[in-house]
């Protein structure tokens, strides 16, 4: 199932954000959205979403507008982690991830209850959370806390899955088994993955594709290697970096100092 953006424009408060963005995800790919801080990447995700609809332009999913289809539909074939996140007080982890099947239930009542179950005893597993499930979800640590909330994402059973950033203020150890636990649900469920990642080491070894946003639109797109390169930090980020291959043959960007404040 493919997503698509196609002429998508966000003004708010009158300040332009995204400006005539065209952009399509092929199914079962890990895509990476990147660009500096404040260029418009949750904007952008969140468009994808629905979460945020005042834009201008279409976001079509299976080649149809997202607008004509129902939340709960869409709900069913997209599922999005937001940048922050705030779980109600005295929840548990296990009640937490059985809000994500909302769109297969009714007002009052679970269309198929077996297989909600089924669903969240999944996302607990695939975020190995089962040993968690009775726990409340504020007396995690920050690296389960993340978990427990892409298992909520995933117990939507979405063909399409979006991050927003799943990483920030986790520490390295923490970083790496969230990036895994994405990884694995691309590859082992064919999952297709749109995360919006501040590291770009984290882009060039966990993404296929690379999206790079600056003044509010498109500055480029493709292969980590022929994105993720010295001169597009230079020009994206104003930083000189060098690269460098690592033990498992992956390229590294190392920044060395800024070349000019970005704005
Ligand atoms: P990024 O995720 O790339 O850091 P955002 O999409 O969060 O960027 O924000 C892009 C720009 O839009 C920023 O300048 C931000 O201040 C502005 N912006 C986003 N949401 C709002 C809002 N609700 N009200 C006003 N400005 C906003
Ligand atoms: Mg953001």
């Amino acid at each position: 199932m493919r997503l698509e953006a196609r002429n998508l424009s966000v003004s708010i408060a009158g300040k332009k954000i995204l400006s005539h963005v065209d952009l399509s995800f092929s199914e079962g790919r890990r895509t990476a959205i990147i660009g500096p801080n404040g260029a418009g990447k949750s904007t952008l995700l969140r468009s994808l979403a629905s979460l945020f609809t005042d834009y201008e332009g279409d976001v079509l999913l299976g080649g149809i507008n997202v607008k004509s289809i129902g939340r709960k539909q869409a709900a069913r074939l997209l599922a999005i982690l937001p940048q922050s996140t705030q779980a109600p007080p005295d929840i548990t982890v296990r009640r937490l991830v059985d809000y994500g099947r909302f769109p297969y239930r009714g007002m009052f009542t679970s269309s198929n209850p077996k297989e909600d179950r089924e669903a969240v005893e999944w996302a607990l597993s695939v975020t190995r959370l089962t040993d968690f499930q009775h726990r409340q979800v504020i007396s995690l640590s920050g690296g389960e806390r993340q978990r427990a909330w892409i298992a909520m994402a995933l117990a939507q059973r979405p063909k399409i899955l979006l991050l927003d950033e799943p990483t920030t203020y986790l520490d390295i150890a923490h970083q790496l088994e969230v990036m895994q636990i994405i990884r694995q649900v691309n590859e082992n469920y064919g999952m297709t993955v749109i995360m919006v990642l501040h590291d770009i080491n984290h882009a060039l070894q966990y993404a296929d594709e690379i999206v790079v946003i600056k003044d509010h639109g498109i500055y480029g797109q493709g292969a980590p290697r022929e994105v993720l390169t010295v001169e597009m930090l230079a020009q994206v980020f104003g930083v000189r970096a060098d690269v460098f291959t690592n033990s498992q043959g992956i390229s590294v960007l190392s920044p060395i100092s800024i070349v000019r404040s970005c704005s």
